[in-house]
């Protein structure tokens, strides 16, 4: 079967109604199916729709961005840090791959300093109303390049 470019309007909010992302600039987000550029639990539930549909679905922590693992929290003594200039808040990239984990600054400490390696939304359940916008078999271009283009894609 050919691959699809799926293509939907989202928000997207947490358990209490917060809204925390949604597709940007009154553009539908696309996407590749079947290449892991969405979560695999609010895929799954996009390939029911028909274009057109609106739905409100949810996605538990576990099929979005899984549990929070401790063991991703790491404290580095002070003197290891190439620089000592870091503040609360700010992202480090752990390693040098594209998909490389960010890391963020939680604890400024006098001897060390805490990073978390946790995705910010891990351990939230989440909740995604969509509207589906398009469906359409993917080009060679597309599938060669491993992402969407053309007016809701991505254009170079
Ligand atoms: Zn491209």
């Amino acid at each position: 079967m050919k691959q699809r470019v799926i293509s939907f309007y989202y928000t997207l909010t947490d358990a209490a109604g917060k809204v925390l992302d949604s597709s940007k600039d009154g553009e539908a987000f696309s996407f590749i199916e079947g290449t892991g550029q969405i979560i695999p639990g609010l895929e799954k539930q996009l390939m029911e729709l028909k274009i057109g549909d609106k739905k409100k679905i949810n996605v538990p922590a576990a099929e979005a961005y899984g549990r929070r693992d401790e063991s991703r929290v790491i404290k580095v003594p002070r003197q290891e840090l190439p620089s000592q200039d870091v503040k609360l808040g700010e992202r480090f990239k752990g390693g040098s791959e594209d998909d490389a984990p960010l890391f963020v600054v939680t604890q400024l400490g006098e001897t060390e300093v805490t990073f978390d390696g946790n995705h910010p939304l891990a351990d939230i359940d989440l909740t995604f109303d969509v509207e589906l916008t398009e469906v359409r078999e993917a080009t060679a271009d597309e599938l060669s390049h491993g992402h969407a283009h053309g007016t809701h894609g991505h254009s170079h």
